[in-house]
């Protein structure tokens, strides 16, 4: 599979392989089933995430077209915008950001990161999609700056790369130690993730099922499945292999989007407080607390069998718990 890998231009960002551990105090409390943590929160650069791995191949392919300008666009606390920032600032190159809103008066969490890291940033009120970046592009170009436009969350087939990748880095800690999983989850948003993953896993033989735990709410998720499933044949076809993938590929549990897209509920609020105190992970509001909580609800509904072993891909996300401070404390008990 490196091979193949190795004919798209990466930038080293990262400190990889990220640790893979597992989680025994949980696992007890919960009374089983085994389950591993891939540490992707731990990629290294400016707090970590999964970001990083996708922008290994987009700063590839940035730096190989010659850009000298990144931009993107994405919520105040996305953690996408603050490690896309990183990477700019750690290969000189300039960063603008569109984020959804208005200016709060203290930046803090992923904002507060964006600024430090000297991203210009362009506030676009209720216009949450990007829809300015274009327009930003072509100024910038008239400045004669060579802007590379990153995809929302990351989500081409290039970023995507990062995650077959990711799912190659795997099979190797994997075999070293004579283990096997059964599950993998993880929280999926744009979907570059799950793409990755989809084809990663197949391709490197992990035998094990795939589960995106869907986070927004806002589209449908038969349009989301689609997407995903686009993507992930894209990525195939970038990747360069002739298998293509069918629905049935396509592992999506949608039950637990709650009250939308960055709304703490109380099954965040819980699996945060619970994987903060068995384990000393900290998981973050609005991606890895969401799709812990559906993992936690999964096992409770019996969906696992005891020999089971479930690998939770841990995806970062922490510096936003500080700007959510109020929806995350549990009653002193
Ligand atoms: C972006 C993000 C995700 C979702 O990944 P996608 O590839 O967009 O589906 C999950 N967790 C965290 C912490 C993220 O920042």
């Amino acid at each position: 599979m490196h091979t193949l890998l190795d004919q798209h231009p990466r930038t080293t960002l990262g400190f990889f392989p990220t640790p893979l551990t597992s989680l025994p105090r949980l696992s007890e409390y919960l009374g089983g089933p085994r389950i591993l943590m891939k540490r992707d929160d731990q990629s290294g650069l400016a707090l970590g995430g999964n970001k990083t791995r996708k922008l290994e191949y987009l700063l590839g392919a940035a730096l190989d077209q010659e850009c000298d300008t990144l931009i993107t666009g994405g919520a105040a606390q996305s953690n996408h915008c603050r490690q896309t920032a990183a990477a700019a600032a750690a290969n000189g190159l300039d960063c603008h950001l569109v984020l959804g809103g208005e200016a709060p008066a203290t930046p803090q969490g992923n904002l507060l990161l964006d600024q430090l890291l000297g991203a210009h940033i362009h506030w676009s009120g209720a216009l949450r999609k990007g829809e300015q970046i274009p327009a930003i592009a072509e100024q910038l170009r008239a400045d004669g700056k060579k802007p590379y436009i990153v995809p929302y969350g990351g989500s081409s087939a290039t970023g995507a790369l990062g995650y077959v990748h990711a799912a190659a880095e795997l099979k190797t800690q994997l075999s070293n130690r004579e283990q096997q999983i059964s599950h993998m989850l993880f929280a999926s948003s744009s979907g570059g993730t799950q793409a990755g993953l989809i084809v990663g896993a197949h391709q490197a033989e992990l035998n094990c099922q795939v589960i995106g735990i869907r986070i927004d709410k806002e589209e449908t998720s038969h349009a989301y499945a689609e997407q995903l499933l686009t993507l992930t044949n894209e990525t195939a076809a970038l990747f360069g292999i002739e298998h293509r993938y069918s629905p049935d590929d396509i592992t999506l549990e949608a039950r637990f989007t709650g009250d939308g897209y960055g709304v703490v509920g109380e099954r965040e609020r819980h699996a945060i407080n619970l994987l903060a105190r068995t384990e000393g992970i900290l998981l973050d509001p609005v991606y890895t607390g969401r799709a812990m909580g559906g993992l936690l609800q999964l096992i409770e509904e019996g969906c696992f069998e005891p020999d089971d072993t479930l690998l939770f891909w841990h995806t970062g996300g922490a510096p936003a718990l500080f700007p959510y401070a109020e929806s995350l404390i549990e009653p002193q008990r």
